[in-house]
Order: C-alpha cells, then sequence, then structure tokens
C-alpha cells in the first residue's frame, strides 16, 4: 500500500472545499468554535495522514448546547409546529441527503475508511431512507382513549387517554463505524417525536456529520433544534452524560462505555436507551444452500472491515460441511481486494484508526498465544495505513478472548458442531452480548425452531447485514436497552401522559 494517496484525487470539488474551510460546531444555529479554541486532528485511515482539524469541544461547550436545546424544546417554534410541518422538514432532510449523496459518500468513505461503493450504496441510502420512513410517523404518534372502571367509585363516570408527547432534551453520543448512519438512525426519530438535541459525533469521523448537521439546517430545522457537537468521550461525552438539563441519552458504542453512561446518568436518572457491542453467532446446517451460506457468511464477517456491532464474528458450521465451507470462507477471505477506501475497486477499507488497529491486532495476537490457528490471514498488509488481512481462525475454544470478545474487526472464529441440539444453542448463546445472529439453512422448521432460541435481537435467515428503516434493531442482554429504527424506536423519545377527566 506504499505510496497510496488514500484515495485524495477521487474527491469532488465539493467535497474539497467542505474539507479546506475550518470545521466548527453547531449551537443554537451559529456555527461556532470550542470556547478553549482547541482543536484536534482527523485522519484518513488509508495513510495515516491529516485531512483536518475539529473543534475539541468540553463541559463549556457542553453546556452552551445543552441549555440552547433546553431552550429550544421549552420556548421554541418546535414544539408548537404542527406535525405535518415537523414532517415535512425531516422528509426534506431525506431529499437533501439524496440530492448531495455523492459528496456524503466521498467525504465517508475518506473519514472512516470504507470502501466508496458500500458508502454509496449502503450508507448514504439507508441514511435518506430513514428520514423518509421517520417522516411518515410524525403525523402518526397517538395515544388513545381508555375506558375506565375505577371501582371505588361506582356510578362515576371518566373520559380519560393518553398522550404521546416528546421526551424532552435528548444527549445523543455516536460511534465512528457508520459516522451518516447512525447520526440518521438518531436524528430521524428525535426530530420527528419534536425533541430537541445534542449529538456528540466520534473523534474518530466527524465530517459527514458535520455535513448532516449544515443539510439538516438547509432542511429547515429552527435554530437550537439541533446542536452538534465534536469531541473526545471524557472531555465532551461523559458531561453531555451527566447534563442535569438532559432529559435522555441515546448512545451508540461499546458495551464498555455503555456501562460509563448508565453510571453518568443515574444520579438524576435520566432516560436512557442503548444500542452496544455484539459477538453474534452465525451458524450454518448441513442442508443450507452453500452457494448463499459461504459468501454470506464472509461477508457477515468481513463488511466494514468487521467494524459491526452485529458483525457475525462467531462462525458454527455443522461438521458434515465443514471443510468444504472452511475452504471457500478462506478462499472468499483470501480474493478479498484491501485497498483505499476511495478507489472504486476497493472492497475492504483500513480499519478506521491506529488505535483500532492496535486493539484487533493485539486480539490476533493474544489468540495465537492462546493457540488459535490463522486459517488465512492475520496480518497487516503494507506500513502506511491500518490494512489488516480478513482473518479466519480455527482451533479456538470457549475460553479464549478471541472467541468471547467483541473484536470489532476482520477476524472470524469458526468451530464444528455435529447435531442442531441443545448444545449448539447454548453455545451460540453463550456470550454476554445479544445483538444479533445468523442462520443459513433450507429446513424451514429448523429455521424457526432455531430463530426462537437465539437470545438475540436479531435472527438473518439465509442473509446477513440486511438493515431497514422500518425493522427495528437492537441488543438482549449486555447489547442494549431499547431499540433502533422502526416504529420501536419512537418509544425511546416519547413519554407518554395520562388525562384522566370526571365527567
Ligand atoms: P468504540 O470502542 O467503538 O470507539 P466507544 O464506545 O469508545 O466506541 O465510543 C463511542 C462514542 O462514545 C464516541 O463518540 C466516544 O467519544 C464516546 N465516549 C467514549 N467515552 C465516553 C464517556 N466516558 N462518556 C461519554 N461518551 C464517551
Amino acid at each position: 500500500m506504499d505510496g497510496n494517496d488514500g484515495g485524495l484525487t477521487a474527491l469532488s470539488p465539493a467535497v474539497r472545499k467542505f474539507l479546506s474551510q475550518p470545521k466548527q460546531v453547531l449551537i443554537n444555529g451559529k456555527w461556532q468554535s470550542a470556547q478553549s479554541g482547541k482543536t484536534f486532528e482527523v485522519f484518513n485511515p488509508a495513510n495515516g495522514e491529516i485531512i483536518g482539524h475539529a473543534a475539541a469541544c468540553e463541559k463549556d461547550d457542553v453546556d452552551l448546547a445543552v441549555r440552547a436545546a433546553r431552550k429550544a424544546f421549552d420556548e421554541g417554534p418546535w414544539r408548537r409546529m404542527t406535525a405535518s410541518e415537523r414532517g415535512r422538514i425531516v422528509w426534506k432532510i431525506g431529499d437533501l441527503i439524496l440530492k448531495y449523496a455523492e459528496d456524503l459518500a466521498q467525504l465517508e468513505s475518506l473519514d472512516n475508511g470504507k470502501p466508496i461503493a458500500v458508502a454509496r450504496a449502503a450508507d448514504v441510502l439507508l441514511a435518506a431512507d430513514l428520514f423518509h420512513y421517520m417522516a411518515g410517523w410524525a403525523t402518526k404518534i397517538e395515544g388513545s382513549t381508555i375506558p375506565l372502571s375505577v371501582p371505588y367509585t361506582p356510578g362515576a363516570e371518566y373520559h380519560a387517554y393518553t398522550r404521546k408527547e416528546p421526551i424532552g432534551v435528548v444527549g445523543q453520543i455516536i460511534p465512528w463505524n457508520f459516522p451518516l448512519l447512525m447520526a440518521a438512525w438518531k436524528l430521524g426519530p428525535v426530530l420527528t417525536t419534536g425533541c430537541t438535541v445534542v449529538l456528540k459525533l466520534a473523534e474518530e469521523t466527524p465530517m459527514s456529520g458535520l455535513r448532516l448537521a449544515e443539510i439538516c439546517q438547509e432542511a429547515g430545522v429552527p435554530d437550537g433544534v439541533l446542536n452538534v457537537l465534536t469531541g473526545f468521550g471524557e472531555p465532551c461525552g461523559a458531561p453531555l452524560a451527566a447534563h442535569p438539563l438532559v432529559d435522555k441519552i441515546a448512545f451508540t458504542g461499546s458495551t464498555e462505555v455503555g456501562k460509563l453512561i448508565v453510571k453518568a446518568a443515574s444520579h438524576d436518572l435520566k432516560k436512557l436507551s442503548l444500542e452496544l457491542g455484539g459477538k453474534s453467532p452465525n451458524i450454518i446446517l448441513d442442508d443450507a444452500d452453500l452457494d448463499i451460506a459461504i459468501p454470506g457468511a464472509a461477508s457477515a464477517i468481513f463488511f466494514n472491515q468487521g467494524q459491526c456491532c452485529a458483525a457475525g464474528s462467531r462462525l458454527f458450521v455443522q461438521e458434515k460441511i465443514y471443510d468444504k465451507v472452511m475452504d471457500g470462507i478462506a478462499k472468499a477471505a483470501r480474493g478479498i481486494k484491501v485497498g483505499p477506501g476511495l478507489d472504486p475497486s476497493t472492497q475492504m477499507g483500513p480499519l478506521v484508526s491506529q488505535i483500532q488497529f492496535d486493539r484487533v491486532s493485539g486480539f490476533l495476537k493474544s489468540g495465537a498465544d492462546d493457540g488459535a490457528k490463522a486459517l488465512t490471514g492475520g496480518k497487516r498488509i503494507g506500513d502506511r495505513g491500518y490494512f489488516l488481512e480478513p482473518t479466519v481462525l480455527v482451533d479456538t475454544t470457549e475460553k479464549m478472548s478471541v472467541y468471547q470478545d467483541e473484536i470489532f474487526g476482520p477476524v472470524v472464529t469458526a468451530t464444528p458442531f455435529k447435531e442442531l441440539d441443545d448444545d449448539l444453542i447454548r453455545r451460540a448463546n453463550d456470550t454476554v452480548f445479544g445483538l444479533a445472529s445468523g442462520i443459513y439453512s433450507t429446513n424451514a422448521s429448523k429455521i424457526h425452531r432455531l430463530a426462537s432460541r437465539l437470545r438475540a435481537g436479531t435472527v438473518w435467515v439465509n442473509c446477513y447485514n440486511i438493515f431497514d428503516a422500518a425493522l427495528p434493531f437492537g441488543g438482549y442482554k449486555q447489547s442494549g436497552w431499547g431499540r433502533e429504527m422502526g416504529q420501536e424506536v419512537l418509544k425511546n423519545y416519547l413519554e407518554t401522559k395520562s388525562v384522566c377527566i370526571s365527567l
């Protein structure tokens, strides 16, 4: 990968212009630097070079942003707007994402490292679709009328109904693996429900979220309703999670930081939704169509460089087909073209940062020390940028850290199993996580039996990593609280008020 320019030559004039401007943050409708004036460097993961600087927000900036969101919620026009007007603004954000799709895809690929083809087809389209989907809900958030019996007031009559009201000021904290899409998952429902928000972007990948904030302004989101900050976890995320004027925190990131968020939010019992880590089992039964299962299992782990909370990172293959499947997956892994995200022929990009590269490399070393064998991969590619070979580990045991912990890189562990029995189900569920899972089979009865017993928020059957704005996504166990997307996500941002009237 020597001599790569990280794909910079491929950038459009609009993206170049965006990158050349100083990166500020959005507070109360105004773009401004951090109060301290501090900035931090943003890197191109394809070659480690600096692509820009972002504002290093801290407690003071968080306070300004939260106060702006509080004022916009309590006094601003946002809540007085009709649901239809609000829905139209949310819809327009989706339209504008499509209008600027190519620029957003390029920014995303440059900042995060992901292949441009993926950024175009997945991140940008899904982000637009999320806003379009959510916009439809704005006019359909309804309470109900409820017949009361009240046994201790015989003969009295009541009219009772519920109202669904926005929860208030929401602090949102997102990670770097799908920077634009995670911002969309969070902002779509928060705006639709009439809340106001302070969104903290991930320090590794602030670019597309800042561009999205401009788009939201262009779509007509009023000043103060959306405030967007850049900064690190401790100085910026932590004070947001603890701020007394914030009603609710929505967090996506590691389970470890999720637990810190719970602590930070606990002193005033803020409402919380959490979308956390995973170590998802992907199970291939011996009746599976291997033309679907083999590429499916490979993409389940290697998509987005394995940096997906839902990645199919623990593969279970029935004994009879184990050798054939492993051959196929190893071949698929070796055939993946790894390169800078902005090169249109790239199928897998670099990991997002030096820190992430070191983390994943540490797991590979610990696996090797524990006796795991790399059927393929396991090594760095080149000496610039954070490129790692797609890796398949075999001979792993249940005790090993590579088997139990979320690696968040292109590394899958593969183990055989004899029968679809209780032991397989125990092994599949034997992790602290419960985010996603996969089944490859052609036997409908086995599929349904297995799907009901997997302790995971999503079960993909004969497919993997299929996301849709309408389909709820979230975790059992330590993978989280609440759901993103679909009608379910609205619950994260609404309070239910019961109104009871004596007639
Ligand atoms: P990852 O391991 O994927 O980088 P993290 O959970 O570390 O994920 O980070 C996800 C988001 O949480 C980022 O925006 C990061 O800045 C933020 N974050 C990290 N530490 C804290 C913290 N102590 N409090 C609040 N936010 C944090």
